[in-house]
């Protein structure tokens, strides 16, 4: 990497050795004054005065002066979680549960007590939960049953500078919820510094800043574009390793694949250098890791460490005694694609917020620096400012689904902070109109209303209420717990042929969901056995997960009264279910193109079967598949063959308004779908919208 690099070492640098900067101060600090050592310790009391004063308050600080662990304690301390629970929501997953774990020792009390969490197919809290931690998809779930929140006092909506649908959501949601209910507190806080903005969409809320203990961060760039960020990171990694004094080191990579990677590489390069050089301790950040692997990272440990994770440890998780930072520029972003008609993953540049929220990370315990492999003009001039919110630039329809369960008609006066774009409204009216969640006055439909009940995007609940109807919803279950996972298949590199073998076993001749099933099964008759999946090259902790999802996926069925009921060798019934939510993720053959090509039958782009699919090397001619992973190529992943008559008979809807070709002409769409955007204009009382469908 050609960064360019100081020679001499800085005074303070000097003096910060080793042994003075003791790796894991913390150590030997008490609970409790680990705690007071926060920043936002001395602000205990004025916190919590405010909080009383007012219903709403924006709080703003810098990451790691504890916000998140610190504010629900003094609120539930000072008797906010009296007549309420304090619950406090996280754009992502692993933070819920990582911060209610260090919350719930401070607290000192066993897991899913006093402090619990909640993330999607899993519920760790009790009647005694006072402090919940969640997503804040978990909240906008649960607001959809309860528009008021009755059963909490006190909702923190935490990291809300990151934007995520569910929280803008939340935002206008509790915005009415607090008109009803004078005695429910908001708090929204954040890391950087839209507060103003927070501020003024929040009828003016005052803004409660607490002052955060940094120290300068040397920024340095690139000279040149890097042709390769990934080579340049860990170039940097070993030149910072072998010529900078002492702390720990935080790399951003884009996403699961590419750390593993990383962390094998520099295992071999440091031992490559064998024992002359100081050991490196190497770990991994990001969601899908286990939860033992996730508290390492907060582990005092006695050798530098080098931390390599995903955008996650940008503000929701902090370590401590990171002193250099090294950014590639990049992030991987859900976003609406639309020569594929669908959201998909894009590795893309950061934003200037991101890149100083990044920099920022190495000056918490003593002066930092900041390696940006990118040039300073690539930073002022291709970087935007800050990120865009998640609601412009991703599909929707899951969003308008639960506005529209909640009575909330007139998305064109809806109170969003920032309104989505009105083509995507439009193509997610699209979606729920064919796939007949929306009637034709863009009513929510019984169907509709069903597909609510389960936690997924509308397509996967529309295949689960599919099954029932064509009787196979135990097989869908199961492949639907399946699709969850984020790997099934474990393929380590020196033994890929024996893995791919194994793996061969399960296929089944109509493609990949089959295949999932197959796996689920014999697993289930192994007696759920981990030795087996150790004997099959399958993830155990997936299938665990997945049997999980499964029993939270059943009880979810039990609950709407829908029949759990199996079909058997039937396993055609199961590619039909499939076509009834994922009519739009079809494809055919392209002949003409090579061997797994194939072209998407509503916007005929082209897409490609992936080597691993149970399809590969057959000539199946028309497929549904769950997603389309870029990587090389557009490829489809899990794929099934079909019949194209089953798109018609399973989803009338769409082709009733597309013609057999299923593309829907602009005129069409004039003429169908918009009247639903603008129809309910003025009319935002759930009621009117209900008497209207009583007629
Ligand atoms: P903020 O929300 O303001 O970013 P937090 O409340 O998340 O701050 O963090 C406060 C402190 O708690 C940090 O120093 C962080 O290292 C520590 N901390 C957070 N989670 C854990 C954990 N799981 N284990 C150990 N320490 C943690
Ligand atoms: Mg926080």
């Amino acid at each position: 990497a050609n960064t360019t690099k100081s020679d001499s070492i800085p005074e303070w640098k000097r003096a910060v050795q080793p042994k003075d900067q003791s790796y894991g101060k913390k150590v030997n600090m008490t609970i409790k004054e680990q705690r007071e050592f926060l920043p936002v310790f001395a602000f205990r009391n004025l916190l919590i005065e405010s909080v009383r004063q007012h219903q709403i308050l924006i709080v703003v600080g810098e990451t790691g002066s504890g916000k998140t662990t610190q504010t629900t304690q003094y609120l539930a301390e000072a008797g906010f979680a009296n007549n309420g629970i304090i619950g406090c929501t996280q754009p992502r997953r692993v933070a819920a549960m990582s911060v209610a774990k260090r919350v719930a020792e401070e607290v000192g009390c066993v897991l899913g007590q006093e402090v619990g969490y909640s993330i999607r197919f899993e519920d760790c809290t009790s009647p005694a939960t006072k402090i919940k931690y969640m997503t804040d998809g978990m909240l906008q779930r649960e607001i959809l049953q309860d528009p008021e929140l009755v059963r909490y006092s006190v909702i923190m909506l935490d990291e809300a500078h990151e934007r995520t649908i569910a929280t803008d959501v939340l935002f206008a949601l509790l915005k009415k919820a607090l008109k009803k209910r004078s005695d429910l507190k908001v708090i929204v806080t954040s890391a950087t510094l839209n507060a103003e903005k927070f501020s003024s969409y929040f009828n003016d809320a005052p803004i409660f800043t607490i002052p955060g203990r940094t120290y300068p961060v040397e920024i340095l760039y690139s000279r040149e574009p890097e042709s390769d960020y990934l080579d340049a990171a860990l170039v940097t990694v070993m030149q910072i390793h072998l010529t900078e004094p002492a702390g720990d080191i935080l790399l951003f990579l884009t996403g699961q694949e590419e750390i593993d990677t990383s962390c094998e590489i520099l295992y071999e390069r440091m031992k490559a250098l064998g024992s002359n050089v100081p050991e490196l301790i190497i770990l991994p950040v990001y969601s899908a890791l286990p939860t033992e692997m996730q508290s390492r990272i907060f582990e005092p440990a006695l050798s530098r460490k080098i931390v390599i994770a995903t955008n996650i440890a940008e503000t929701s998780i902090t370590i401590d005694n990171i002193y250099y930072v090294i950014d590639p520029g990049f992030v991987k972003q859900k976003a609406y694609d639309p020569k594929l008609g669908m959201d998909s993953l894009i590795v893309t540049p950061i934003s200037q917020a991101q890149a100083n929220q990044r920099a920022g990370r190495a000056g918490r315990t003593g002066p930092g620096k900041c390696f940006r492999l990118y040039t300073e003009i690539a930073y002022q001039s291709e970087m935007l400012p800050s990120t865009i919110p998640d609601i412009q630039r991703q599909n929707i329809s899951n969003t308008i689904l639960m506005l529209k369960a909640m009575g909330i008609n007139d998305l064109l006066r809806f109170d969003f902070m920032d309104p989505p774009p009105i083509n995507a409204t439009l193509t997610a009216l699209e979606e729920l109109y064919t796939l007949g969640a929306l009637d034709n006055e863009g009513l929510l439909t019984s169907l509709g209303r069903k597909m609510t009940y389960f936690p997924m995007v509308p397509p996967l609940a529309k295949v689960l209420l599919a099954s029932v109807k064509l009787g196979c919803s135990d097989e869908m279950i199961s492949i639907v717990a399946m699709l969850n996972l984020a790997s099934v298949f474990y393929r380590p590199k020196e033994k890929q042929t024996q893995a791919d073998q194994k793996k061969a076993k399960f296929h089944d001749e109509h493609g990949d969901h089959l295949t999932l099933l197959n796996v689920y099964n014999s697993w289930k008759r192994s007696g759920y056995s981990t030795t087996w999946c150790f004997e099959n090259f399958i993830q155990a902790r997936s299938m665990r997960q997945a049997k999980n999802v499964r029993e939270q996926l059943i009880s979810i069925m039990e609950r709407c009264h829908h029949p759990v009921v199996s079909c058997g060798r039937e396993t055609e019934k199961v590619r039909r279910a499939l076509c009834a939510g994922f009519f739009r993720n079809t494809a055919r053959r392209d002949a003409g193109a090579g061997a797994g090509c194939y072209k998407t039958i509503i916007e005929s782009t082209a897409v490609y079967l992936h080597p691993s699919s149970a399809l590969f090397g057959k000539s199946a001619e028309w497929v549904v598949y769950h997603e389309v992973v870029l990587t090389t190529r557009e490829y489809m992943h899990w794929s099934t063959s079909i019949e194209p008559k089953w798109l018609v008979e399973e989803v009338p809807t769409f082709f009733k308004i597309t013609g057999m070709d299923g593309t829907m002409s602009k005129r069409q769409r004039q003429e169908r779908i918009q009247p639903l955007y603008n129809k309910f204009a003025g009319e935002d009382d759930w009621r009117l919208s209900a008497q209207r469908r009583a007629g």
